[in-house]
């Protein structure tokens, strides 16, 4: 179904979210109001206004993170034995499952993501989340500790608390998944606050999870602005931890204010700068294909985005002569439309900023192969832009461009990709494409990141723990470490029979 059928089948759930303000589950204490205030959220195909969400702000958050702690401290959830917590969260996975379209829909009216992609990974994956962490939440155990002869300990792992989520627009399922599923396993209870750009499927989720039984208090959604609603809560003495996603620079900020507040820990996820390194002896058809996968899916909106390409100069022209073919068949357009590969950049702000890199690219004196310009028209839409002959030097060889924009870099030794790779400030991701065991291996030991992907790119999985080096952040989300950050570890020691202490 293309838009404006789309638009048709939502009107419902938006205007449901326009009369109650929010699906959120805060159930406000007797006498106390939310701001009301609210703020647009923009359909980036088209630059028109969605709907209007509740603003949240300090003092929505106080609220929520009220309610949080009340269901903390004096609620079910982390008293529930763990395959109860299990039970009520397998069921808000089939009910993600159940409304698999409205939720790909949203993030596509909200984000500009590819729809049917949405419906066949983004949110399958979401609930794949929340039923693997849902698994674990009946397997969190201690360890016994045989301290001496005369003393005898136990650990206990309890949850952390009240945790604040902060999440960014790229990937706004999967980033409701990655924090909420691992969370709410380990019994905490939680603030979630989305970003500005994508606030509709976190609330939709929420109003899901409340479906599921998932009791109040326990799961709490506040739109609002990042110096506003997400400085309140990094910033909140009531809140336990943090939780992170979003740029380097805005990380540094939750760092600073937990740091300012309550000492809270916090985990960070953060930008990238992801190098692909192609090498001599590979099928140079395929590293076309995961190469341009790697720089450009998602509109290039992905922190792990392959922004630096680096070729061996064996193939070097091969690689740029077949890459020019295989652009023919990328499609620009709405991204309702099953044949698009690209849709438009989240909001103005960005698209400007993509654009913006363009021009120093090409000031700074990299060869523009192809793309550059916006697309006429409506939306937030810019060509796939590639340039070639990029050095190190270069600001779009340095800086996260979160955009369309893939940038060639050549080489000619092994020492030389890998020295080249690691000069970045940014550790979140690599790629190898090789068919020589030894260089794979030699590369992926040497090079500075959370994840390496050898012939491959973007294999995501649930169980596999993702992460960044460097100022790419620390902390992992995914796999059972992602469920670590949410626990608290407490050692119990006693003494025995015959102990002295006795
Ligand atoms: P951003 O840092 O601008 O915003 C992220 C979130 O932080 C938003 O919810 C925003 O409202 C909030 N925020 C802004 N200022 C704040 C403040 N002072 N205090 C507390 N919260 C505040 O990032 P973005 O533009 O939404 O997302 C793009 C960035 O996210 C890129 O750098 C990208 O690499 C990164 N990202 C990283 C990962 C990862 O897993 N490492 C995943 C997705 C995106």
């Amino acid at each position: 179904m293309l838009y404006p059928e789309w638009r048709e089948a939502m009107q419902k759930e938006i205007n449901a979210l326009e009369e109650n303000g929010t699906w959120s589950m805060v159930e406000l204490p007797e006498g106390k109001k939310a701001l009301g205030r609210t703020f647009e959220t923009i359909d980036p195909r088209r630059g028109e206004i969605i709907a209007r969400i509740a603003e949240g702000d300090k003092d929505d958050v106080d609220l929520a993170v009220e309610a949080a702690r009340e269901a903390f401290d004096n609620g079910p959830w982390p008293r529930l034995p763990g395959c109860e917590r299990r039970r009520l969260m397998m069921k808000f996975a089939d009910l993600i499952d159940e409304h698999i379209e409205e939720l790909a829909a949203l993030d596509t009216i909200d984000a500009g993501k590819l729809f049917h992609f949405g419906k066949a990974v983004d949110i399958p994956s979401g609930s794949a989340i929340i039923r693997y962490n849902a698994g674990a939440a009946d397997k969190i155990h201690g360890q016994t500790v045989k301290m001496s002869r005369e003393m005898q300990a136990y650990t206990l792992k309890e949850p952390i608390g009240v945790v604040g989520h902060i999440t960014p627009w790229n990937f706004p399922t999967q980033m409701f998944a990655v924090k909420v599923g691992p969370a709410l396993a380990a019994g905490c209870t939680m603030v979630v606050k989305p970003a500005e750009q994508t606030p509709l499927s976190a609330l939709y989720y929420a109003h899901l999870a409340k479906l599921a039984g998932i009791p109040d208090g326990v799961l709490n959604v506040v739109p609002g602005f990042g110096h506003t609603a997400g400085a309140a809560l990094s910033s909140h003495m009531d809140v336990d931890m943090v939780s992170f996603t979003g740029s380097t620079e805005v990380g540094r900020l939750v760092m600073q204010a937990a740091a300012m507040s309550n000492l809270k820990p916090v985990s960070l996820e953060l930008g990238g700068k992801s190098p692909v390194i192609i090498f001599n002896d590979v099928d140079v058809d395929k590293a076309v294909d995961i190469a341009l996968q790697a720089a450009l899916f998602n509109k290039g909106e992905i922190c792990v985005a392959g922004s630096r390409t680096f070729v061996q100069e064996g193939i070097y022209d091969d690689f740029i002569r077949k890459l020019q073919v295989k652009m023919k068949s990328w499609v620009v357009g709405d991204p309702f439309d099953p044949k698009v590969t690209q849709g438009p950049q989240v909001d103005q702000k960005q698209y400007e900023k993509v654009l913006s890199y363009i021009e120093l690219g090409k000031k700074e004196g990299a060869t523009l192969l192809m793309g550059g310009k916006p697309l006429e028209g409506k939306g937030f839409y810019i060509e796939p832009t590639i340039f070639t002959d990029v050095t190190d030097d270069m600001t779009i060889a340095r800086e996260e461009i979160f955009g369309p924009v893939m940038s060639i870099l050549k080489f000619k030794t092994i020492d030389e990709a890998i020295k080249r790779a690691n000069a970045t400030k940014y550790g979140l991701a690599a790629g190898i494409m090789t068919d020589n065991l030894n260089i794979a291996n030699t590369v992926s030991r040497s090079l500075r990141a959370g994840v390496i992907w050898i012939n491959c790119y973007f294999a995501f999985n649930v169980d596999l723990p993702f992460g960044g080096f460097k100022m790419s952040g620390f902390g992992k989300d995914e796999g059972l470490e992602a469920l670590d950050k949410y626990l608290h570890v407490k050692s119990v020691a006693t003494p025995i029979y015959n102990s002295p202490w006795l």
